[in-house]
């Protein structure tokens, strides 16, 4: 059987409906998103030889069933520079999630790969009740939550479908090279569209999907975060 497939039973033998980021990740791989390299970590010392073989800075995030929105939860740490801020860190993660959630069952903590900073778009996907499972994309921050300029189509889409959704939205020439930011590649964010649309057509029962941020590149483009929600 694939890793799909597997993660997505696994998940459901459990009685989870929300998988992990390192579920989502790897599902995403394999259907060929570029996703950061990433390690689970179980304790402080792991953490920190695992952030030595992906290479500095690293970002450092919680794994856990019960925390969906990490940062809200202190979950999350970027640019974490040497071995001993990773101890630290790993630490630090585990006590502000201790905070926030005293019940919360901890998986472990997500050694990444830190993504270069870049235009952030997001890519989704929700099942609707009328027209089935459809794909969004948009812009990341206020382009999605204030201004809801976003598009959406009905899964399964075309390469061409895909890059319509990039350039019919509103704030398109972000991506096109404005002022000192350089034009995103186009192409790869179509392509990670079209993979979405493959996954969700391949398995019906995932309700939402959320690549929150992508960072979008010159030449290429990376999944910084992941969520997958089944039905
Ligand atoms: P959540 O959405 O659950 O709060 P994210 O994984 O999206 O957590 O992390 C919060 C923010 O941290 C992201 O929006 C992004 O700006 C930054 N971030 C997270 N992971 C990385 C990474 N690997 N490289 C660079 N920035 C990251
Ligand atoms: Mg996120």
């Amino acid at each position: 059987m694939n890793e799909t497939a597997r993660i997505i039973n696994q998940a459901k033998k459990e009685g989870r409906f929300a998988l992990l980021e390192t579920e989502a990740k790897s599902i995403c791989a394999e259907y060929g998103i570029p996703v950061t390299k990433f390690n689970l970590a179980e304790n402080g010392q792991e953490a920190a030889a695992q952030a030595s073989q992906i290479g500095f800075p690293v970002v450092l995030k919680i794994v856990s069933p019960d925390i969906i929105h990490k940062s809200d939860a202190g979950g999350v740490l970027v640019n974490v520079k040497t071995p001993a801020e990773v101890e630290d860190g790993f630490r630090k993660i585990l006590e502000n999630v201790k905070k926030y959630k005293s019940d919360a069952k901890i998986v472990g903590v997500l050694v990444q790969e830190m993504a270069q900073q870049s235009t952030e778009v997001i890519v989704g996907a929700v099942k609707d009740p009328q027209f089935g499972q459809t794909v969004m994309f948009g812009l990341g921050g206020i382009f999605v939550e204030l201004l809801k300029d976003v598009s959406f189509r009905v899964a399964p889409i075309t390469a061409q479908d895909a890059k319509e959704m990039i350039t019919q939205l509103k704030a398109y020439p972000l991506l096109n090279g404005y002022r000192n930011t350089p034009p995103a590649d186009i192409d790869a964010l179509a392509s990670i569209l079209c993979a979405v649309s493959r996954l969700i057509m391949d398995y019906p029962e995932i309700k939402e999907l959320d690549l929150n941020p992508v960072m979008a590149y010159p030449k290429g483009a990376k999944t910084v975060d992941a969520r997958i929600i089944l039905e």
